[in-house]
């Protein structure tokens, strides 16, 4: 009788499939998910635990998901699960960002196309209109996300708009408005003349502009010095549309200065033969050059403070600019570009305003918000400020103020929704002050007490937050909350009373924000005030206000959360965003940060570095990933990137993604198909296994360390590197290689078989539970191919397994080091045999190594021919002879090639000496002889 070998040996078996068709199959481990509730049961398994929360900066409701949402999102969601398989309790509360100006503009643009005017509809409609927009968009990007494979409270996520946070954030400013830091003020703010409001520093993009340049001297008419009687200081803007809004120049105290006397000027040149002109020294080459002038004398030099105490007249006295135009001293004068001494318009400029206000100068309104001049301001009346830098220009010129005019291409700022340029305007706007109530020290002291991650963070928040001016929070919009305030009437002050504002917070509560528009002001004020003795505020908050509350209505607001949060994480654009925001608001309020610590991640770039745009059709949108390869992949790439700098996406990049992937999913099969039928009964003690088998475990040992703490340091992609590397080296191409033999041909209950099955049990264990906050889809689908009988299982209902310190063994360490370095040497010679065709597999051969004694002492008491897959193998101490293989970078050693002796065995392939030992299967070695006895694939242990 022939025996059919091949049907006794342990061929891997396993269910799971070697292609991962990962696009079909995510969605049906999603409906699996959502039939268990696996929300649910994540946050049952964590009851009692240490709460980690990662309080979620909510993306804005209007639009589908890009890339960025993708890096952002399931960054959060690698976070989220790490923590709670490392042990924590990690509610994740999904929001979203729903008032402001992009969705107004949405509703807006719509009323254009059917030829409806916006301030037609009564606003609680205009307003409804938004909230169903933003409704809209909530559902279509949870259903996005959730396909990303993102766990959390996706059933009840919080929202800006909801009734509870309109009625919170509206608490929320009354507190400041109670404690006196809001207040209303005149201040030039970013305007948009298109959009008619004033604009957050995160609503603008800079974008090239060309602007008409002038140089304009401004006659000297009390001088501080006899130096300059008679001279004229010249200013350069590139404004000529703010020269109306005039009122003072300013110098740099610490530049020098010189008045120069034209003698000869070109002909076209607009400078006179004989005035005298003061500017910085360091900018008069460039000056007479582009005034022409062509000859000329200095006749003083001095420091700009001399200039001290210096007014001069407007350039157009005389035409209803009669006033004083003194010349201050200030830092931000420059000899960077212009001349040196800067005009002064306290209404279009942060710095002027300031300058302004420590001076006492008058901060004239000349602009209204549509961008006209308004009707009282002299000879410019009317006219739109874009349109009127060449009027402004010939009027100076024929004031004989003009010295020069040119143009110039520059970064000038623009709304980031119309594209139009800005101006700085002098409005009446809300603000909350930074020193009222120290809030600038509290949010300093704040940021010290935080962690930033990377800790460049700190000082770039720090930076802003030093320097910063008051926090405008009004915007004159519609779709928001309130700025609900009432100004009595004859004082200006705002109304400070906590009954008036709890009957508004009261409102909110159940009608949401609307009810401000919706009632009579009487209903708030209640019966101790005269309503027509005050205005209603119709201005509503920063959107920045809005979501710098999230901490209090979702953190406080929630049962299952807790404030402060342990983690904020965005794009390192919040530093002046969100991050910023809720500093401050939470400073304000609660006298300190809203979270322990912050994390900020890079962009995402195209594969060539450049950035994403529709014009170069580079843009890679997560949902075509996920269509393509699977959301797994587009995780992969988040964990495998080093996401505190700019990340790049595209197809290359995406290919190597899916090799990784590929790489992965085959070790999880190789576990799998060689763990089949494994049972509790098998398993060794540590002490019962090969030292192999040890240095495996020892592995498992060194990696869970390293990767508990790669996860509490939030530096996800070294560790996934290492992970990786583990998978494909150590195991795939070292371990399961040697073990190979051991797993298909060995008795079953052979002491090394079943060490190495106790080994695959524990790689697996770790293997999946690592995995799964990263390849949240793959490492589920591994585990169901193994446990799938108990009911309502999960990977992600686990935590990282424990791993026994008596694993840990740094001496078999440091000696398999020495191993595998020797191997290589072998592995090289082998190689090159096959490359030859001297042999077929490595098992037809039995090297010579010719080493070190000491080099060769260390596989004393091991299996040598085991380790290099070959049939046998032999040490000789010394040097190899001429010929022999040795490797450049691994010092005395040789080897030689043998082919090995005997008969090759027809079941485990070992050419062997004690072929035929056991004559009922004189075709086969003697291990596998008496496997096929007592316990092989085909005859179960007896
Ligand atoms: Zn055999």
């Amino acid at each position: 009788m022939t025996t059919d070998y091949k049907a006794t040996v342990f061929l891997p078996t396993t269910d799971f499939p070697m292609k991962a068709g990962l696009a079909e199959r995510e969605p049906e481990t999603l409906k699996q998910w959502d039939s268990m509730d696996i929300q649910n049961l994540h946050r049952a398994v964590a009851k009692g635990r240490d709460p980690f929360i990662l309080h979620d900066g909510p993306p804005y409701a209007n639009g589908h998901l890009h890339i960025g949402h993708a890096l952002n999102k399931i960054l959060k969601d690698v976070v989220v699960r790490t923590q709670q398989m490392m042990g924590k309790d990690a509610n994740y509360v999904p929001g979203w960002d729903c008032h402001g100006l992009p969705i107004e503009w949405k509703i807006e643009e719509k009323y254009r196309q059917q030829k409806k005017d916006k301030d037609d509809v009564p606003v609680v409609e205009f307003r409804q209109e938004c909230r169903e927009f933003a409704e809209q968009w909530i559902a279509i990007q949870r259903d996005e996300f959730k396909r990303m494979g993102l766990i959390g409270d996706w059933d009840n996520p919080y929202t800006t708009m909801s009734f509870d946070a309109e009625a919170q954030i509206v608490r929320e400013m009354g507190k400041f408005l109670m404690d006196g830091s809001l207040y209303r003020g005149a201040k030039p703010v970013m305007w948009s003349p298109v959009e008619k409001t004033a604009l957050a520093e995160a609503e603008i993009e800079y974008h090239d502009h060309t602007s008409t340049t002038i140089f304009v001297r401004f006659p000297v008419v009390k001088a501080s010095t006899p130096e300059i009687e008679a001279a004229s200081i010249v200013i350069w803007t590139t404004t000529p549309w703010t020269m109306p809004g005039n009122r003072a120049v300013a110098f740099g105290p610490d530049i020098p200065y010189v008045v120069v006397e034209v003698v000869k000027a070109a002909d076209e040149s607009l400078a006179n033969a004989g005035e005298k002109l003061i500017i910085a020294e360091a900018r008069l080459e460039d000056f007479i050059r582009q005034c022409g002038i062509e000859e000329m004398t200095t006749s003083a030099t001095f420091k700009g403070k001399e200039l001290d105490g210096t007014v001069c007249r407007h350039p157009l006295n005389g035409q209803g600019y009669d006033f004083d135009v003194p010349a201050l001293a200030a830092d931000f004068a420059t000899t960077e570009e212009g001349t040196g001494i800067v005009h002064i318009a306290p209404g279009h400029g942060a710095d002027d305003w300031i300058l302004g206000q420590a001076n006492d100068i008058e901060i004239p309104q000349t602009v209204g918000e549509d961008g006209c001049f308004y009707d009282h301001v002299p000879m410019f009346a009317g006219k739109h400020v874009y349109k009127v830098n060449d009027e402004v220009a010939d009027a100076l010129q024929a004031a004989d103020g003009l010295l020069a005019r040119g143009k110039l291409s520059h970064r000038y700022p623009h709304s980031w929704r119309s594209k139009a340029p800005l101006i700085f305007r002098n409005t009446t706007q809300w603000f909350i002050s930074m020193e009222t109530t120290a809030l600038r020290d509290k949010a300093l002291k704040a940021i010290d007490e935080t962690r930033f991650v990377p800790d460049t963070g700190k000082n770039r928040l720090k930076g802003m937050i030093k320097t910063r001016p008051d926090w405008c929070v009004s915007r004159q919009r519609a779709w928001g909350v309130p700025i609900a305030v009432f100004v009595n009437k004859e004082s200006g002050e705002p109304l400070r009373d906590q009954g008036v504002m709890d009957r508004i917070i009261d409102a909110f509560e159940t009608e949401g924000a609307d009810a401000w528009f919706a009632s009579d002001p009487s209903r708030f004020l209640g019966d101790g005030y005269n309503a027509n003795d005050f205005e209603q505020v119709t201005d509503i908050l920063d959107v920045w206000f809005d979501s710098g509350c999230t901490h209090t209505f979702v953190l406080e607001g929630r049962d299952d959360l807790q404030w402060p949060a342990s983690l904020y994480l965005e794009g390192t654009d919040q530093h002046r965003g969100w991050f910023h925001s809720s500093l401050l608001e939470s400073c304000g309020t609660r006298d300190r940060a809203p979270y322990d610590a912050v994390l900020t991640h890079g962009f995402v770039m195209a594969e060539d570095g450049q950035k994403m745009s529709k014009s170069l059709g580079n843009i890679v949108s997560p949902q075509d990933v996920i269509d393509q390869h699977g959301a797994d992949i587009l995780r992969l790439w988040v964990v495998g990137s080093d996401y505190s700098e700019d990340l790049r996406i595209g197809p290359e990049i995406l290919k190597s993604q899916s090799d990784i992937y590929r790489r992965l999913r085959n070790t999880f099969r190789y576990l799998l198909g060689n763990l089949n039928g494994f049972t509790e009964d098998e398993r060794l003690d540590v002490a019962d296994m090969p030292e192999l088998e040890r240095w495996v475990l020892h592995r498992l040992w060194e990696l869970d360390g390293k990767l508990r703490q790669a996860c509490n340091d939030f530096h996800f992609h070294p560790i996934f590197a290492e992970l990786h590397n583990f998978c494909t080296v150590d195991l795939s191409a070292f371990y399961f290689d040697i073990r190979k033999d051991a797993l298909y041909c060995d008795h079953a209950g052979d002491r090394r078989r079943r060490a190495a099955r106790t080994v695959l049990d524990a790689a697996f264990n770790c293997l999946t539970a690592w995995m799964a906050p990263f390849i949240c889809f793959t490492a589920e689908e591994a585990w169901l191919a193994r446990y799938e009988a108990k009911e309502g299982d999960s990977v992600h209902l686990r935590t990282f397994p424990e791993i026994p310190d008596a694993w840990r063994n740094d001496d078999l360490a440091a000696k398999w080091a020495k191993i595998r370095n020797l191997r290589r040497v072998v592995t090289g010679a082998l190689e090159l045999e096959r490359k030859e065709k001297r042999i077929g597999s490595s098992l037809q051969a039995h090297p010579v190594i010719y080493a070190d004694a000491k080099d060769i002492a260390i596989f004393d008491d091991l299996d040598p021919a085991e380790l290099f897959i070959t049939s046998g193998a032999t040490f000789t101490a010394g040097q190899g002879p001429e010929n022999s293989f040795s490797l450049d970078d691994v010092s005395d050693t040789w080897v030689v090639a043998e082919p090995a002796a005997g008969e090759k065995c027809e079941r485990c392939w070992k050419v062997l000496p004690d072929i035929g030992s056991n004559a009922d299967h004189p075709t086969v070695c003697g291990r596998c002889a008496d496997a096929v006895v007592h316990g092989s694939a085909a005859t179960p242990v007896a």
